[in-house]
């Protein structure tokens, strides 16, 4: 079949033609390479070279060990040492690797019911379910608490997840500007004054959609100005707390702590366990009808295989070291690690120059690299240096808005975090990025 005739829509279009034009292979370079360890505070890598002429990459089979400034191990239980991964490793001989099964037909197993008990009173909620995939939580929840007739308020930076469950919901979807309490409250005064745009009657609800930490920006939702304009317009709050829970408020309990906001005035509590919990997976929690529904009605529930015994069991010993329940205080060392960990680092980002997002809570800290081909340049100068980051650019970035975001982990230590900043400087330096008398800002 010949694809490139006019009258046939080329099958990768609007990706492949931008990435093709000049900064394919660099960009590649950036994604999708082996890795052959934990994704600890230090990674091995696959080492690569790039043939730019037919655009291969060839695999030299040497291994490179690195710094890793990139992943979501944000308290570093990823690390396959301590008594989490014990746990995980023993949970195989009683449990095997899959249940074979839903949730609702022979998946359930001992340790799900074990853990959705610890996470609701870790919460502060009276029940909470949990789903093998972080992703399919929303992807799936989202449709089974919100349908047609319904509006979705969603923050114009929500993660894809969250936009896949709003358009599985056959509800109206309208985006507000990040974090912008202003819009959102004009939004919904507009929804409560117009109702339904066909039948003018009220809508059936209406879903505030957000994100505790945004993982593109580093930036933390205004919790308590959404709380209260879901009060005001009586509509409900569905929030995504996937970088915070376990890694933002004083004991990890989230946004919802880091402001001290009630956790029984967010309607749908939803989180993830493939970030501080160093597992995979996620969790609703919140009152025991939403959960209730949840179990009938969630095709994840109901028809996806249930989250396997080992990341159950990882998940489970990690929430009891935060909660102290081991007996000792290496869950809250962890957590304050953390803090401290991504306050100096932030700091120092910025007394070197760069153009941080975010806000200072966050453990994701980006630093803008802008132009696409400095995306892939960074990416790779950091590599020479032996450190591996998570370069980001278009489609994921506006076009001239790539950047380099770092993940920080109560894993990384001092010397690790003063190696990576004089890496990031030089780097800065030979890219051409950072604000300087040379380099001024533009207005
Ligand atoms: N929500 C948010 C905000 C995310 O960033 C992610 C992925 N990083 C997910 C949900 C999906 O979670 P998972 O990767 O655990 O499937």
């Amino acid at each position: 079949v010949d694809n490139n005739t006019e009258d046939f829509a080329p099958l990768f279009n609007s990706y492949e033609s931008f990435h093709t034009r000049n900064v394919y292979v660099r960009n590649r370079d950036c994604f999708n390479r082996p890795i052959c360890s934990v994704p600890g505070a230090e990674i091995e890598l696959v080492e690569r070279k790039s043939d730019d002429y037919n655009w291969t990459f060839y695999y030299t089979g040497e291994k490179i060990k690195v710094l890793n400034m990139g992943s979501y191990n944000y308290l570093g239980f990823a690390e396959n040492n301590g008594p989490s991964s014990r746990c995980a490793i023993k949970s195989i001989e009683d449990f095997g690797v899959s249940s074979c099964s839903s949730r609702q037909e022979l998946g359930t197993l001992r340790c799900h019911l074990e853990l959705e008990e610890l996470l609701a009173r870790f919460i502060g909620v009276e029940a909470a379910l949990v789903t093998g995939m972080g992703f399919a939580t929303n992807a799936l929840s989202i449709p089974a608490v919100i349908e047609k007739d319904c509006l979705i308020l969603s923050d114009e930076l929500n993660h894809v997840s969250l936009i896949l469950g709003a358009r599985l919901s056959g509800a109206t979807i309208r985006v507000f500007k990040h974090n912008n309490v202003q819009d959102l409250e004009s939004k919904l005064k507009k929804a409560i004054i117009d109702g339904h745009p066909l039948t003018r009657r009220p809508w059936k609800k209406i879903f505030i959609i957000v994100e505790g930490v945004y993982s593109m920006e580093g930036t933390i939702t205004p919790l308590p100005e959404i709380i209260a304009l879901k009060k005001k317009y009586k509509a409900y709050l569905y929030l995504d707390e996937a970088h915070s829970i376990g890694a933002v408020g004083p004991t990890g309990r989230g946004v919802v702590e880091h402001y001290g906001c009630d956790p029984r005035d967010v309607d749908v509590l939803m989180g993830t366990f493939s970030k501080s919990f160093g597992a995979a997976g996620g969790y609703v929690a919140g009152p025991q009808n939403l959960i209730n529904h949840l179990k009938n009605s969630s095709h994840s529930h109901c028809y996806a295989t249930s989250m396997s015994a080992p990341v159950c069991m990882q998940t489970k010993k990690t929430l009891e070291i935060i909660m102290g329940l081991d007996g000792t205080k290496e869950g809250q060392r962890r957590i304050k690690q953390l803090a401290e960990n991504t306050r100096y680092f932030r700091d120092k980002l910025k007394k070197m120059g760069f153009v941080v997002y975010g806000n200072s809570g966050s453990p994701i800290v980006p630093a803008m690299l802008y132009m696409p081909p400095k995306v892939a340049f960074f990416n790779r100068l950091m590599l020479e240096r032996k450190i591996a980051v998570v370069t980001v650019g278009f489609p994921a970035t506006p076009l001239a808005g790539g950047r380099v975001r770092f993940c920080l982990s109560a894993a990384h230590t001092r010397e690790m975090l003063d190696r990576a900043l004089q890496a990031i400087d030089e780097c800065g330096h030979l890219n051409g990025i950072k604000i300087s008398k040379l380099n001024p800002p533009r207005t």
